[in-house]
């Protein structure tokens, strides 16, 4: 039935002819079940978002709770206690100097509010020139325009060139390509000089620069490091633009530490949160900014400085009420920690089935997250041809193993929930392993 009725998203949809959409009738923990009781291990966590397994009782239950008591409400003129105890929690969790938090309903309008917010402050401060945005060649943002304009990929840009914002894209890290022939464990990021360069022949026009931090993920998993980040903050600050830190993917633990901007120990003016925030369950972004920011625009309403900008489910009290509840389980669990033996076990197995192998370029992990990167030769980084899928190849095989391990091109990549077990830890790597020898051995 779905053939006939549903455009499903980042999808050649005549490719549906030849491979059949799983249809997922439950899910429980790590699992995905079809209706002929099948089993798909989530390896992806359901686009990045999962990260205490699916219907997790805990976080069922908070939703029930909330949903006998306040499902939604208008977020001008109200509030309720699920927004504050959130808010609370998110300051608690963050630098002292993010003071104030935005609500939204998806990483893309997070991403938008953020940029709005940095140049109204310019507007309301009287810098009307700092309209421009830096993004990086690798970043991924969002789809909405104002998000899609600080994209590099251009599988998904290219199109909508005529119709976007014209921001400014920068090189940016590319370690396992490096340049300057460094490695990301022991370098001081030279290839930092590019964004030296635009920020400072910009900065009069520069409203903020926008990146994800230490691992971008839609533009293929790449990792680089923390003194990339140091070197940002500091470049930002010296040219009078905002830092925004994308944390939508890298937040709530994935790459380790509870948000990606620890490791380099910098504070943005900006942060975007999304993706874990509810633990896959419900959509909800928010915007975490400063004092000073704020003030800019606290002023008598008809100075017009009021920040407007809202969407239908701002502030939603269900997803707020399990968005508390993930921030519970991260204390009473005590996530990071338990976390950490478990994703060494990942990057071992993956190491271990996976290293010397003809086509893998590199292995690279960070916190939660390993890739594979498959190159037709390892020797020259050459890429293999796109037109021959073989990510995308290797992706089908795993799912009739019984994993959903969805590619990023040729870049196949280990991001389940955080609940996985070392047994199952080595039973998707060993999936991953068959699927790329049902294709290239
Ligand atoms: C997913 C993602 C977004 C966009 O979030 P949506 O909820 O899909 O709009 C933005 N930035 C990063 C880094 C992301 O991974």
């Amino acid at each position: 039935m779905d053939r006939h009725t549903i455009w499903h998203p980042c999808t050649q949809m005549k490719d549906v002819e030849d491979h059949p959409l799983i249809n997922v009738q439950s899910a429980q923990g790590i699992y995905l079940f079809d209706p002929e009781g099948n089993s798909y291990i989530d390896a992806v966590s359901s686009w990045w978002v999962n990260l205490f397994g699916h219907c997790n009782p805990r976080l069922m239950a908070a939703l029930k709770r909330q949903a006998d008591t306040l499902d939604h409400v208008i977020f001008a003129g109200t509030t309720h206690s699920p927004a504050e105890e959130l808010a609370e929690r998110l300051m608690a969790l963050t630098p002292p100097e993010l003071t104030r938090v935005f609500f939204a309903d998806n990483g893309s309008a997070a991403v938008e509010a953020a940029m709005k917010m940095s140049y109204g402050y310019w507007h309301n401060t009287g810098r009307l020139e700092k309209t421009k945005f830096i993004a990086l060649d690798s970043g991924y943002h969002g789809e909405t325009l104002g998000a899609l304009s600080l994209c590099g990929e251009e599988l998904y840009t290219n199109l909508y060139g005529p119709i976007m914002p014209q921001n400014i894209r920068v090189q940016g890290p590319d370690c396992y390509r490096c340049p300057y022939g460094e490695h990301r464990e022991s370098c001081d990021a030279p290839c930092f000089e590019h964004m030296e360069r635009a920020v400072a022949e910009n900065a009069d026009s520069l409203s903020a620069v926008v990146a994800e931090p230490l691992v971008q993920f839609a533009g293929g998993f790449k990792m680089y490091p923390p003194v990339y980040l140091k070197k940002l903050r500091a470049c930002t600050e010296a040219h009078n633009a905002h830092l925004i830190l994308d944390e939508i993917a890298t937040g709530f633990g994935r790459t380790g530490t509870m948000f990606a901007a620890e490791q380099a120990n910098v504070c943005a003016d900006f942060v975007c949160l999304s993706k874990g925030i509810t633990s896959g369950t419900l959509p909800l972004s928010v915007v975490l900014t400063n004092d000073n920011i704020y003030e800019a625009y606290y002023a008598d309403y008809t100075e017009l400085k009021a920040f407007m900008h809202s969407h239908s489910y701002t502030g939603n009290p269900l997803a707020c009420a399990v968005a508390c509840e993930v921030m519970d389980i991260f204390r009473d669990e005590d996530v990071i920690n338990v976390n950490r033996p478990k994703h060494e076990h990942l990057r071992a197995c993956v190491e271990d089935r996976f290293h010397g192998h003809a086509n893998v370029g590199e292995i690279r992990s960070t916190g939660f997250i390993c890739a594979v990167e498959l190159v037709a030769d390892p020797a020259t980084r050459d890429p293999f041809d796109w037109k021959q899928r073989t990510g995308f190849r290797i992706y089908r095989e795993a799912v009739k193993r019984g994993a959903l391990l969805r590619n990023l091109g040729d870049i196949l990549y280990f991001l389940p929930p955080y609940v996985i077990t070392e047994t199952e830890i080595e039973t998707l790597v060993d999936i991953a392993r068959e699927s790329v020898r049902a294709v290239l051995d």
